[in-house]
């Protein structure tokens, strides 16, 4: 019955947190609200290329901004477990 609010797929790719966006998501920005967040936490917003400058600039003058990364470098990042058979039981 619900046709909206079901979690998205981890796949899936995700969209530009920019309002009325619906364009696929290229960059992470990374910021932090000292006020309410602890100093190490990071709030991320994904963006689309067209909308990763007014992200940081509206970021930047709120003094949240922590870092603009690549969507894929998260991939390399986090991926360093071997996609390859990695994942299939084989550990026993
Ligand atoms: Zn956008």
């Amino acid at each position: 019955m619900s046709l909206f609010g079901t979690i998205p797929d981890q796949g899936a790719a995700p969209i530009c947190s920019r309002k009325g966006c619906r364009a696929g998501a290229a960059w992470r920005l990374l910021w932090n609200n000292p006020r309410i967040h602890t100093p190490d936490r990071r709030k991320v917003w994904a963006s689309c290329p067209d909308h990763v400058e007014w992200f940081e600039e509206y970021l930047r003058d709120r003094g949240l901004w922590k870092e603009t990364r690549p969507l894929t470098d998260e991939n390399s990042d986090e991926n360093t477990g071997g996609s390859i058979g990695g994942m299939t039981g084989e550990a026993q």
